[in-house]
């Protein structure tokens, strides 16, 4: 493996990092913008630019002949400078990708893990090696690797410790250092919320939003939240406070037997639990959907008070973040979205009062996520973790 990477790079400084960021998130810039906007002198921006050059993780351009003036030196982040390989473990799954300094995908591949143990937990040793295994795979394809992301459900402690795998049964399970070892390349663990965090910090939300949080919907409700312009590593609760909050004491109980939370109508299993003989299985909003429109009026109901119960939720979100700015996410995420009841819900929530004069809006990206795309958050994860820790 060591002789199909390239070895370690050293990390960019505080400031470079800040000037690369800039160039990836916002595009091409002057010298003289960059300095307007990171607040640093002329000759500071002139000897970052002329070290990142040389770096090979900018170039620098004249740009064309202004009308007043001499031409200015233009800077652009090169996209190929470094290349990061992001994996999303399902329970069942690793998928991988490639992924330049933008966040291309430049090459996928995935590959099964190893049977679960007879007491249900996934085997770390195997899972390692279809990591490492599928790196290899990667790097015949993008010969040029600087480091590995790895996102999973769960807890994840110092970057590297898995404390809690959720879909894998994994408790206190160092992942970085093992895959280091067998790779030669650094290693970043991350929880797979906040690795979609980090990418929509770069790359989507991030761009106008320095507060915002994640939601995604899938096996269960996932969250992430990005403050003042920086992912929160790791939730005070992995996000337990929002999925149990309450929405109608009369509803259904979750698994944990709280009557009508937030979990009881989006965690998957206790959607299941409730679905309907018409509805395919596994269930899934988008196959309660499905059932609704052949006529099902069970999947119909089904389908809209999970829409309820997730309009509630990003009103909460929002409102304790206070962000405008909301990113709903996930495999299973479009048919919620689609129904009005998220709409009615949110603005039914924002509606003032005879005397309040303020108004409030929130802004809900949805952004359907297939396998690959979160693993593209692992290698995003990983390309921030490459150049400067950050
Ligand atoms: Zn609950």
């Amino acid at each position: 493996m060591t002789g199909a990477s390239r070895g370690r790079r050293r990390g960019l400084s505080a400031a470079e990092l800040a000037v690369t960021r800039h160039l990836l998130v916002h595009g091409p810039a002057t010298r003289q913008a960059l300095g307007d906007h990171l607040n640093l002198s002329y000759a500071s921006t002139s000897r970052l630019a002329r070290a990142l050059v040389d770096d090979g993780v900018a170039s620098e351009a004249l740009d064309g002949e202004p009308a007043v003036g001499r031409p200015r030196q233009v800077l652009a982040a090169v996209p190929g400078a470094r290349h990061v390989a992001g994996f999303k473990l399902t329970a069942d799954t690793a998928f991988g990708v490639v992924c330049d300094m933008f966040g291309e995908v430049k090459a996928t591949a995935r590959a099964t893990l190893p049977e679960p143990d007879h007491d249900g937990s996934v085997p770390v040793a195997g899972s390692i090696k279809v990591i490492a295994q599928l790196t290899r795979k990667l790097a015949r394809r993008v010969p040029t690797l600087d480091g590995v992301g790895v996102a999973i459900g769960g807890v994840v402690a110092d970057r590297a410790i898995v404390q809690e795998g959720t879909f894998l049964g994994w408790r206190d399970v160092d992942l970085a250092t093992p895959i280091e070892q067998r790779t030669g390349l650094p290693v970043i663990v991350t929880n797979d919320v906040t690795a979609l965090a980090r990418e929509q910090l770069w790359f989507g939300a991030g761009r106008t939003h320095a507060t915002f949080g994640v939601l995604t919907v899938g096996a269960g409700v996932g969250f992430a939240v990005v403050r003042e312009g920086v992912a929160v590593e790791r939730l005070i609760d992995n996000g337990h406070l929002l999925a149990h909050a309450p929405v109608d004491p009369r509803g259904p109980r979750c698994r944990l037997g709280h009557p009508g939370c937030v979990a009881a109508y989006l965690n998957r299993e206790d959607a299941e639990d409730r679905a309907s003989g018409a509805v395919p299985r596994p269930v899934t909003f988008g196959g309660l959907a499905q059932a609704s429109r052949s006529g099902d009026e069970q999947s119909g109901r089904q389908l809209a008070d999970a829409a309820r119960a997730l309009g509630h939720l990003v009103a909460t979100f929002a409102g304790a973040l206070q962000t405008t700015c909301i990113v709903l996410a996930g495999e299973d995420v479009a048919a919620l979205t689609a129904s009005p009841e998220i709409d009615e819900v949110i603005a039914d929530r924002l509606r003032p009062g005879p005397r309040e004069v303020q108004r409030c809006a929130l802004e809900i990206v949805s952004t359907p996520l297939t396998f690959t795309d979160w693993a593209r958050g692992a290698a995003v994860a990983g390309i921030q973790h490459v150049l400067g820790g950050a």
